[in-house]
């Protein structure tokens, strides 16, 4: 027997599904939800739905943004020579939150995982050797320190090193298997010092 509503089951289910909310966390949602003025759901919902479609790739370094180039690459503040590789949008926050990096960035989008079946042509790797042709003089991974953040790290040295740029790539202090966000700007900073060349 269902212990809700046909519709409420479903708004759970739904919410569920999402990253890092479990069943408990969705029923408390979707009860709060339902007892919102309809205004604010939809304030809400027109959110969603408005960065679903506005929010796409910056054309140069692949993080979200709503322009063509997002804010960091269309600066002329920072060093494009310069460029920080991470695996997604919410690491390059992390590092933005520091203040310290004035360097561009490459969003890979997921790491190298033989396991999961994730191969160099799934993440952005392509994309950022297509800019290695152009004048960039380091390039700093900044991948995690997960297997498959260790992995990718190998993989994109080993294809760097034959141009001549410089590669490095972010000092431990960060934990094995941290994910970068959770990381205090602090260890990041020491972690982006501390930096040793491949
Ligand atoms: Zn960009």
């Amino acid at each position: 027997m269902d212990l809700y509503s046909g519709k409420i089951n479903k708004l759970i289910e739904e919410l569920s599904s999402l990253p890092g909310i479990g069943t408990k966390s969705a029923s408390r949602l979707a009860f709060y939800l339902v007892n919102e003025p309809e205004e604010r759901v939809k304030r809400l919902t027109e959110a969603i739905l408005d960065a679903r479609e506005n929010i796409h790739y910056c054309r140069e370094c692949f993080t979200l943004t709503d322009e063509e180039l997002c804010p960091i690459c269309s600066s002329v503040k920072r060093d494009h020579n310069t460029i920080m590789v991470v695996e997604n949008t919410r690491d390059l926050a992390a590092y933005e939150k520091t203040g310290r990096y004035d360097g561009v960035y490459h969003v890979l989008h997921g790491a190298i995982s033989p396991m999961l079946g994730i191969g160099p042509n799934d993440i952005k790797l392509k994309e950022l050797m297509k800019r290695l042709e152009g004048d960039v003089e380091e390039v700093i991974i900044a991948t995690n320190s997960s297997l498959e953040g260790e992995t990718t790290a190998m993989y994109i040295s080993k294809l760097i090193k034959p141009t001549g740029i410089r590669v490095s790539r972010i000092a431990s202090g960060v934990p094995v298997g941290g994910d970068l966000e959770n990381i205090d700007e602090v260890t990041l900073l020491r972690a982006l010092e501390g930096r040793v060349e491949l």
